[in-house]
């Protein structure tokens, strides 16, 4: 039984009372982007597997481990999407929008699915906001980006969250930084994990992602990539950061932040965030230059940020962020008898579309029952009806919260009656 009354391991529902946030936590992200000019795409679950071997890269942890991979019934070998980015892009290639002029500017939210060891923050279906920008070389460009993301966290008013920058050059100043790593793992081959070893030859970059102890003790004392920047990547690294500073925006340098992979070039960024034990990782991002070339494109720049929503939401609730629960109820009508549940259907009715939350008894309970409901919806304002309100065709319309009563028209001026006899109901609740 237990496989049909429990959600497989990994996952998570959201009531109500979650998706309520969710969707306010939603808006501002989809808020914040369009005010950058990025607009919503949105892609399908699964794509072909190859199509993330190539846009994750075929060396990753991601990519090696951890994939939910599967044979359809027409023998095509399918991937539930790991992340947000490779689907992006092949639907940015597949629509040819980019023939409308560069940049071309896409924001998502995102489902993925990763097999890993589930723990706080981390499922097997995680859910994810993200933009992508393709189009654009400038290191204002890669400013741009973060500053989507600072945004975000602004207006949601995120605290203590630290902005990690580093550049990761490019392919020219990486090349003599691999032969650096490469001589420098050498001396600790015996101690490699055996993932690692493999790396060694294929892509050395790779080692310093590697989650193990052993590899990430070692890794510590490995060549920066800081130091290996060409002139050009420095100056574009140099710009970044004015950029940022223009915009008032703090930012730290960390060395260790690394893509291993050759089609992400320069900026590399990170919002950390120490409110949930250790130091996690709510945002990162950065510059993919190589990207779009590798999935079979014209060669064009590219860049964005992934951003965890699982995450975020644990961090507003370490944070003490009140975010509003669902719309309250703001009238219920209470009917005693069969006329006058006809009647409350079409009062209620009226008022839905005119946009007014109403319910009324859906259970056949009593009046007193039904008044008890009222108060657990939360409704603001009630009205009940029987023989003799149907009779006069009038009714009293009460304010739950000060207990005044009104007299209002149950005829045609009853939509005039009650608009003019309440407030919004969301001015009342808030
Ligand atoms: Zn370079
Ligand atoms: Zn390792």
């Amino acid at each position: 039984m237990a496989l049909i009354t429990q959600g497989p391991k990994g996952t998570q529902d959201l009531m109500p009372k979650d998706t309520a946030k969710w969707q306010i936590v939603e808006e501002v992200m989809k808020g914040e982007a369009s005010l950058h000019g990025f607009h919503e795409v949105r892609t399908p679950v699964f794509e072909h597997t190859e199509l993330f071997l190539r846009g994750v890269g075929d060396t990753t942890d991601v990519v090696e481990k951890q994939m939910y991979t599967f044979e359809d019934k027409g023998q095509r070998s399918i991937t539930l999407r790991p992340e947000g980015t490779a689907g992006v892009v092949r639907a940015m290639l597949q629509s040819g929008i980019y023939n409308e002029g560069y940049p071309v500017k896409l924001c998502y939210f995102t489902s993925c699915y990763r097999y890993e060891k589930p723990q706080a923050g981390r499922l097997r279906e995680f859910h994810q906001f993200g933009i992508e920008m393709f189009g654009a070389s400038e290191p204002v460009a890669d400013a741009e980006v973060i500053l989507v993301a600072k945004g975000i966290f602004d207006r949601l008013g995120v605290k203590n969250l630290r902005l990690e920058l580093n550049s990761i050059g490019c392919p020219k100043c990486r090349a003599n930084y691999h032969k650096a790593l490469k001589e420098y793992f050498q001396q600790y081959k015996e101690e490699l994990c055996t993932t690692c070893l493999s790396r060694l030859e294929r892509n050395p970059m790779r080692i310093l992602d590697c989650k193990s102890e052993i590899c990430s003790k070692i890794a510590e004392g490995a060549p920066k990539i800081v130091e290996f920047l060409c002139d050009e990547c420095q100056e574009h690294f140099t710009g970044v950061q004015e950029a940022l500073t223009a915009a008032g925006v703090e930012f730290v340098l960390n060395p260790t932040i690394v893509r291993g992979l050759d089609y992400y070039t320069r900026t590399v960024f990170e919002f950390v965030s120490c409110d949930l034990g250790s130091q996690s990782t709510v945002c990162g991002g950065g510059r993919y230059d190589g990207l779009v070339e590798e999935m079979g494109g014209k060669p064009t720049a590219g860049l964005g940020f992934g951003l965890g929503m699982e995450r975020l939401m644990l961090i507003l609730q370490a944070q003490g962020i009140e975010l509003p629960e669902s719309e309250k109820c703001e009238i219920y009508i209470a009917s005693m008898g069969k006329e006058a549940l006809k009647k409350a259907i079409a009062l209620a009715t009226e008022l839905r579309n005119c946009g007014v939350y109403a319910e009324y008894d859906l259970c056949g309970r009593g009046l007193k029952a039904q008044m008890k409901y009222a108060d657990k919806i939360g409704a603001a304002y009630t009205i009940v009806l029987g023989d003799n309100e149907i009779a006069e065709n009038k009714a009293q319309l009460k304010n739950m919260k000060s207990g005044e009563k009104k007299d209002i028209s149950l005829g045609e001026n009853f939509l005039d009656d009650y608009l003019s006899n309440t407030v919004d109901a969301e001015i009342l609740n808030f």
